[in-house]
């Protein structure tokens, strides 16, 4: 095989998202899930977002998502870590659907749920008679939420056959930081929604309290899986450029403490529970005084008008 085919990496010689060449290395990071290889995380003085640089090209990151421990795309309740997280995830998709009910001013509509994973979200908006369609790149989450749910959930790159002004909620729980097609994903996105429509995105904080505790070990880097490190500035200046509105930015509560037990194993090799517990308790409090320092942060935007 000829070696320029096996491995190929992007090199950014300016930032991926407001395309300033004002970057600069940080540090070098782990992929402690699957990989174990090292990757440096540069930062942008212009817009504060950081990213992973020379990551893989979207046709070979795949067999960096090949773990039993990467849970978000599966429903395995291994370990206490997994099913923490799996219990949160449960008791937090009620506060999510009402929270959107909320926010669209609506009790039903037309919701687009990209990178919906094995369902479960779609599904309670579902439940209460919303009407879904999921997005989702890998191909056993799909069957899981198509079978376990009756979902209909295509492969992600049917965004682009979507038709105009179709969808009254479009959420991202966790998913931009992942797509490679940062800016052509955006721009669709705004062509999908009504007029009147909601974009959410949830996505990790790196100027959280809890990344400031574990910096290169802060598990939400997660490399090379996560692409970009979005700070609330970065992400209001990314949705003003493609024509978004930013409306409001919400905590993500429970994060604080899952985010933390993870960085502690990866930083101390076990969960160390009281240690993660006062890491998660501190970035929880800071998060609740000014949402900036939150873990991650939902973004709520609108159209502009
Ligand atoms: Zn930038």
């Amino acid at each position: 095989m000829n070696t320029n085919t096996k491995n190929r990496n992007i090199e950014y010689t300016a930032c991926p998202s407001c395309g300033s060449s004002e970057i600069s290395k940080k540090f070098s990071a782990k992929d402690y899930t699957v990989s174990s290889e090292h990757f440096e995380v540069w930062h942008c003085a212009q817009c504060e977002i950081r990213f992973t640089q020379h990551i893989p090209v979207e046709e070979e990151v795949g067999a960096y998502y090949q773990s039993e421990e990467y849970i978000s795309h599966s429903n395995t309740s291994k370990g206490l870590v997994n099913r923490l997280y799996q219990t949160v995830r449960n008791l937090t998709l009620k506060q999510k659907r009402n929270w959107v009910q909320k926010v669209s001013g609506r009790d039903s509509g037309k919701i687009l749920d990209i990178g919906c994973g094995t369902g479960e979200f779609l599904s309670t908006m579902k439940a209460a008679r919303w009407e879904t369609l999921g997005l989702e790149p890998d191909p056993s989450a799909r069957a899981q939420a198509q079978n376990n749910h009756g979902l209909q959930v295509h492969e992600q790159d049917h965004l682009f056959d979507l038709s105009k002004a179709n969808f009254d909620i479009i959420s991202m729980w966790h998913v931009l930081e992942h797509v490679h097609r940062l800016h052509p994903y955006l721009d669709q996105i705004q062509e999908v929604l009504k007029p009147e429509g909601r974009l959410i995105i949830a996505v990790p904080n790196y100027q959280s309290k809890d990344a400031d505790i574990y910096q290169e070990h802060w598990a939400a880097y997660d490399v090379p899986r996560h692409l970009y490190h979005f700070s609330p500035k970065g992400m209001e200046m990314l949705l003003e450029a493609h024509g978004f509105e930013l409306v409001q930015k919400k905590l993500m509560p429970f994060d604080s403490f899952y985010v933390s037990m993870l960085s502690e194993k990866y930083k101390h090799g076990n969960s160390r529970l009281f240690a993660a517990f006062i890491s998660g308790l501190k970035s929880w409090m800071q998060g609740r005084r000014d949402v900036n320092r939150s873990s991650s942060v939902i973004y709520l935007a609108k159209k502009k008008a």
